[in-house]
């Protein structure tokens, strides 16, 4: 049987930290629903078309083993839909630790067939976030080692309206 494994993510927008996650997870899992959260309250800088765009740019080489299907409410209902209650999610900083306990503890109360694989990030991207990196954008810093250069593009665009 072929094992499946969900992604999910704000991916607003996705970085090399993100790519290097689910490329780890495709040498485990057989395949990968990267799944954007619509997320509004988080007023996300692209919109959930976009975002579900820039990764399917990113990943046009696996294009057999990976899907991009963006999801809105609960990470458990769209599970139970897709049918894989694999999560991955990745962890860098300490920091990041407590939030993905209570994230997938809660999760599997929800339903008990959740379970969460956790991936450490790679050193080289440890310090990496969307959030520094639209940061880091907005005042002019230089993020083309951090981005695909197809998200690098749509970045310069948006943050120059
Ligand atoms: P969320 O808002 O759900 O945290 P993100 O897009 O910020 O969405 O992150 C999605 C997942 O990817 C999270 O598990 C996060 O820890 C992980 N992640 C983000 N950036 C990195 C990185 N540089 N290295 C490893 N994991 C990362």
């Amino acid at each position: 049987m072929k094992k499946s494994a969900i992604y999910p993510g704000s991916f607003d927008p996705i970085t090399q930290g993100h790519i290097d996650i689910a490329k780890r997870c495709l040498k485990i899992f057989d395949n990968l629903i990267i799944a954007p959260g619509k997320n509004d309250e988080k007023k996300p800088l692209f919109s959930i078309e976009e975002r579900v765009d820039q990764i399917q740019k990113s990943f046009t080489q696996y294009s057999e083993r990976v899907c991009v299907v963006s999801f809105e409410g609960l990470l458990v209902n769209f599970a139970k839909e897709q049918n894989v209650f694999t999560i991955v999610r990745g962890l860098r900083a300490v920091s990041d630790f407590e939030y993905e306990f209570q994230l997938s503890t809660m999760n599997k109360k929800l339903d008990h067939r959740m379970e969460t694989v956790f991936m450490m990030t790679s050193d080289k991207f440890n310090y990496l976030s969307s959030s520094l990196v639209k940061e880091i954008a907005s005042q002019g810093g230089d993020v083309s080692c951090f981005v695909p250069p197809h998200v690098l593009k749509e970045l310069k665009k948006r943050l120059k309206k």
